[in-house]
C-alpha cells in the first residue's frame, strides 16, 4: 500500500514569547539568551504526566510551525537574509522560514517545568507560534564537534549598542515591571543588527520593534553603531 500523500498535525502548545513581530528576532536560538517565553501546553498535554521527568533536562528541541510564513507554492531556492538576501541557495541548504511544510526547529534552554507550562529562554520564535512537538536535547547525540557548515560557519557579526540615558532608565524600569531582563534582551537583539542588509541607514532614520509590551526605538548615528532612543509602552 502506498503511503498517504498528506498528514495532519496539530500543535501540542502555543508559545507566549517576548517577540511580538518577526523583525529583530535573532536568526537562531541562543543569540539572545535573554529572550524568554512560556510554552503553554494544550489539552491533553497540559496534564502533569506529559512533562514527567522533563525537569532532568536543561535544553529541549522545539519543532514548530512558521505560522506567519506559510505559503501554498513550494520554493526550491531561497535567499537567506544571512547571505545579505542577494544569493540564492537550495531550500534544503538553508534554515529559511519559507520552506516545505513550514516547519522550524530550535534548541532552547528549559528554565522551569510546571504542569501545562514550560519556561524557556534563548528562543528565536514569534509570539503565538504553534509548537508541534518537544524533545529533550541529548548532548552525546545532538552535539557534533566535528560538524562543518561552510555557509554559516560562525555566529553573525554583532554591532555596538549604546543608549541615551533616558532610554536606559526606561528599559530598566520596564524590565523591573515585567520581571524580565529587558536591558539585556534589547542589547542582545539589536547587536544582531536587525536592519535588512540592503538598507543603508541614515542617522535621521528611526527603527522600532515591539518586545513584550514595549516599543523600542533606535537609530544608527554612524555605520556599525546603534543608539537606543526610547523604550515606551506599546500604544
Ligand atoms: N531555529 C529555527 C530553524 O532553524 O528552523 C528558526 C530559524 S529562522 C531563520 C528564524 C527566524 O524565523 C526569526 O528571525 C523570525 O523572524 C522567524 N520566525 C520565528 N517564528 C516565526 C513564526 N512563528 N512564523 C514566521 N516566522 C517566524
Amino acid at each position: 500500500m502506498s503511503p498517504p500523500m498528506s498528514y495532519q498535525v496539530s500543535p501540542v502548545g502555543i508559545l507566549r514569547s517576548c517577540f511580538r513581530e518577526k523583525f529583530a528576532i535573532p536568526r537562531q536560538p541562543h543569540l539572545a539568551p535573554a529572550a524568554r517565553g512560556v510554552l503553554e501546553l494544550l489539552p491533553p498535554f497540559d496534564q502533569p504526566e506529559a512533562v514527567d521527568g522533563l525537569e532532568q533536562v536543561s535544553h529541549v528541541w522545539l519543532l514548530f510551525l512558521f505560522h506567519q510564513a506559510l505559503e501554498d507554492t513550494p520554493r526550491l531556492k531561497v535567499r537567506p537574509p544571512r547571505l545579505g538576501g542577494n544569493r540564492s541557495l537550495g531550500v534544503f541548504a538553508t534554515r529559511a522560514t519559507h520552506r516545505p511544510n513550514g516547519i522550524g526547529q530550535s534548541v532552547v534552554r528549559l528554565d522551569k517545568v510546571e504542569p501545562g507550562r514550560l519556561w524557556l529562554s534563548g528562543i528565536d520564535l514569534l509570539d503565538g507560534t504553534p509548537v508541534l512537538d518537544i524533545k529533550p536535547y541529548v548532548p552525546y547525540a545532538d552535539s557534533r564537534p566535528e560538524a562543518v557548515n561552510a555557509i554559516a560557519a560562525d555566529a553573525p557579526a554583532t554591532i555596538e549598542v549604546r543608549w541615551t540615558p533616558e532610554a536606559r532608565q526606561q528599559a530598566e524600569w520596564h524590565g523591573q515591571r515585567l520581571a524580565e531582563p529587558l536591558v539585556a534582551l534589547i542589547e542582545q537583539c539589536l547587536a544582531q543588527d536587525p536592519r535588512p542588509a540592503y538598507q543603508q541607514p541614515q542617522p535621521e532614520r528611526r527603527y522600532g520593534v515591539g518586545l513584550w509590551d514595549v516599543q523600542v526605538r533606535w537609530h544608527y548615528p554612524q555605520p556599525g553603531l546603534i543608539r537606543v532612543l526610547e523604550v515606551v509602552p506599546t500604544a
